[in-house]
């Protein structure tokens, strides 16, 4: 819970955006009721959306930046542990009431990148994380659940929704798994015409509308349910996932020891079943 340092309502100026991959959901949990964007907060609305989950719970960079501000009181009107990380072209997002820091002020950071965990610090009634998207400028708040949506990131959790011409981490999976569905792909992370038109051919295989978009229809059917012991580039698919936040794998295609370790390491840090096996509930988290 924060305010703003002014009563700004501005909605996205961007929502047309295309689904680029270069977003991603920041922290797994449930929106509490009064945490919405705009929520009466004394003399100004809630400058972010509120994602509860327990403290301790990962917080990722929902996309690359610069950490330009780390620290208590950070932006006016924000109590507790936050960071403020730059995206460049007015484009700020804002991360508070943590528990901890994991990277340190003026780094680099790249999208899905864990940055904190979440806690109950500043002025709260429990632990969470308050998240805002800033565009046009620090200070210039819009709701994060329309910006994210706009980017194909559902906020607190959901598969995401991948569209042609996006790029990134997340398209390097697709096209691993595409591959290991039976088209060979080269998995450059750009998500051109090649491959959707394989994209495509995997909807229509399945009987799906054949849009090229990788969205929460088609992301169940794509996804394999793995666990050690699994070779090949649905494995690889998972390993580039785990590596987007934080694992530092060697991307092999084997799923030994070594991945399964990161596999449970991600389903705690995201309160999810530990049990060391990439199902849909984890992939879900991982591609979101
Ligand atoms: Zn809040």
């Amino acid at each position: 819970m924060a305010l703003t340092g002014a009563p700004m309502l501005t909605s996205s100026a961007s929502a047309a955006t295309l689904k680029d991959g270069r977003w991603c959901n920041p922290a797994r949990g449930y929106f509490p009721s009064g945490g919405h964007y705009g929520a009466p907060r004394g003399s100004y609305p809630h400058a972010g959306q509120d994602v509860t989950n327990s403290t301790g719970t990962a917080v990722y960079a929902a996309a690359a930046g610069t950490v330009i501000r780390r620290g208590t009181g950070v932006l006016t009107g924000r109590s507790g542990y936050g960071l403020v990380l730059s995206h460049g072209s007015g484009r700020y997002t804002y991360y508070g009431h943590l528990s901890r820091f994991r990277i340190a002020l003026n780094a680099r950071v790249s999208v899905g990148q864990r940055i904190g965990d979440m806690g109950a610090t500043g002025n709260v009634t429990g632990p969470h994380l308050h998240f805002e998207t800033h565009a046009g400028g620090l200070g210039a708040t819009t709701n994060p659940v329309t910006y994210l949506s706009a980017r194909g990131v559902d906020l607190g959790g959901g598969w995401s929704a991948i569209s042609p011409g996006a790029a990134g981490t997340t398209v390097r999976a697709i096209q691993y798994l595409i591959t290991q569905r039976g088209t060979k792909l080269v998995a450059d992370g750009v998500y051109g015409s090649v491959s959707v038109s394989a994209v495509k051919k995997f909807q229509t295989s399945r009987g799906l509308v054949a849009d090229g978009q990788v969205g929460p229809k088609t992301w169940p059917k794509l996804v394999y349910s793995l666990r050690q012991g699994n070779s090949g580039s649905h494995v690889r698919a998972l390993q580039v996932m785990l590596n987007k936040h934080s694992a530092g794998l060697a991307v092999d295609g084997g799923f030994g020891s070594v991945t399964t370790s990161a596999v449970r390491a991600y389903q705690s840090a995201n309160r999810l079943y530990v049990d060391g096996l990439a199902g849909a509930k984890t992939w879900e988290a991982l591609v979101g």
